[in-house]
């Protein structure tokens, strides 16, 4: 087939038509539903336990870890009110070896490097009161809780054994007791819901906090009792708890794992390879198509395809190429910025060490092609799933008898922050979705860090509660 043609081939799975990004929201809406009503859904709609979002005016000081992107971040936050904080932070690396060995070594090594971290700022925790610790941890957990959560599976390349099924806060709680570590896990929080309420505390109340990052995942406010799933007891008694009579909830959706049953997405063979060899297969199918842990594999199968059909390179790989996630999604960004095909041939030798005399004429518009198609699926599905959730709340059209004050998202995430028009392209999905005038109220913006504020302000939350108990 000549080359037009056969990348024209691949287009439909990559250029989503409209009709395709309705029908995915359709869908997402069901399977929603469904984790609401249900446990043991794919995508899970796992209730916080966290019932209203700050206003900005919280104080006090708060101990984070985060655990769930490319490191171990512990952080200290300090809320001074009035929307403003500080943070001192320290990161970590977890080895492949920790993310694949036993748990306890695992949470071992990050009570160790809470302690590391507290002697290193000088941290005074010799008085009587622990000091509270908010923990995002970044996997789909069953919270039955504010702190306590079981782990429902592993996801991004993590794969420790014994922990599926367990408590997650209990399993860092024992870590730091078994080492006199004296602080205390108090809250357990997703890092979308962080950027949830992280959004709200700096720039007023958000509807959705997501994450377009290593994974991606998206929270957002719905009623309590809309989470049919939690029962009666339990939806009353939350319903007291909160600031507003606990009206609200905050729900961690767990879309990675949207259409997990290929019903609707748009998966294509170079998908099916990456899915076939990753270590969770068949799980994560909305993520595996839109996060940067994926994006730079999705595109090195495109290119070795094109090389082994002798149209790339003359033919001819390189060592990067063959290797199995050898490059990643900063490699799209970066051919996605680049203004001229000299820009994409340096990159092209640089990041995937292609020799110089395979790089002929029409290659450097080849590779151009095949990150753009990557990157123009993932941004129009992220906007499927922002849409699914607007659509799902009623928020596409201004409440009756209220004043129209917009729709407020918080993201963050690596794809989100450096994919060039990744707000554009997922602004141009929300059109189509939504209409031109549901989809003027909405606010996207960059919410960075939530995953450090976020968890001390549901520490803040959790130490409220906790205190107010007789
Ligand atoms: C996890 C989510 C997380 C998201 C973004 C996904 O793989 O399942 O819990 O929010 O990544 O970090
Ligand atoms: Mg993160």
């Amino acid at each position: 087939m000549p080359l037009p043609e056969l990348l024209k081939s691949f287009e439909p799975h990559f250029l989503l038509s409209d009709e395709k990004l309705r029908d995915v929201v359709t869908h997402f809406r069901k399977e929603m539903e469904g984790g609401l009503s249900e446990y043991g859904k794919d995508v899970a709609m796992v209730p916080s336990f966290v019932t209203g979002v700050p206003d900005g005016s919280e104080e006090g000081t708060f101990l984070a870890l985060d655990l769930g992107g490319t490191n171990l971040r512990v952080c200290e936050v300090r809320l001074f009110g009035e929307h403003k904080f500080e943070i001192k932070q320290q990161k970590y690396k977890v080895s492949d070896e920790l993310k694949e060995g036993q748990a306890r070594v695992l949470f071992d090594y990050i009570a160790d490097s809470v302690d590391a971290f507290l002697t290193d700022i000088g941290s005074d925790i010799s008085s009587n009161e622990p000091m509270h610790l908010g923990f995002t941890f970044s996997f789909p957990v069953e919270q039955t809780a504010i702190d306590a959560g079981k782990l429902l599976t592993w996801t991004k390349g993590f794969n420790a054994k014994n922990a599926i099924g367990h408590d997650v806060v209990k399993l860092l709680q024992d870590a730091f007791d078994k080492k006199h570590i004296h602080v205390r896990c108090s809250a357990l929080v997703n890092d979308t819901v962080g950027t949830l309420l992280s959004r709200s505390y700096q720039s007023g109340p958000a509807l959705i906090g997501a994450i377009f990052g290593t994974g991606t995942n998206g929270a957002y406010i719905d009623k309590t009792r809309t989470v049919t799933k939690l029962g009666e007891d339990k939806i009353s008694e939350a319903e007291k708890g909160g600031e507003h009579a606990g009206e609200f909830m905050v729900v961690n959706t767990e879309w990675g794992a949207f259409d997990n049953g290929r019903h609707c997405l748009p998966i294509s063979a170079f998908d099916n390879k990456l899915d076939r060899e990753s270590i969770n297969p068949r799980k994560q199918a909305f993520e595996k198509l839109v996060s940067g842990m994926y994006l730079g594999e999705i595109v090195r199968n495109i290119l070795l395809h094109l090389i082994d059909s002798s149209v790339l390179f003359d033919g001819y790989s390189s060592d990067v190429l063959n290797t199995h996630y050898g490059f990643d999604a900063a490699f799209v960004s970066g051919i996605e910025g680049c203004k001229t095909s000299d820009e994409v041939k340096q990159l092209i030798i640089k990041v995937l060490g292609v020799n110089t005399k395979y790089i002929t004429e029409g290659c450097t518009e080849v590779v151009q092609w095949a990150c753009r198609v990557v990157a123009e699926r993932a941004c129009k599905l992220a906007g499927c799933a922002i849409a699914a959730v607007i659509l799902h709340t009623g928020n596409d059209k201004v409440p009756e008898g209220e004043e129209d004050k917009g729709v407020d998202v918080g993201i963050d995430g690596s794809v989100a922050e450096f994919l060039p028009r990744f707000f554009d392209r997922v602004e141009e999905a929300l059109v189509v979705v939504l209409g031109k005038e549901g989809s003027s109220r909405v606010k996207m913006g960059l919410a960075k860090d939530g995953s450090g504020v976020g968890a001390a302000l549901t520490a803040l939350q959790a130490k409220k509660a906790m205190d107010q108990r007789p």
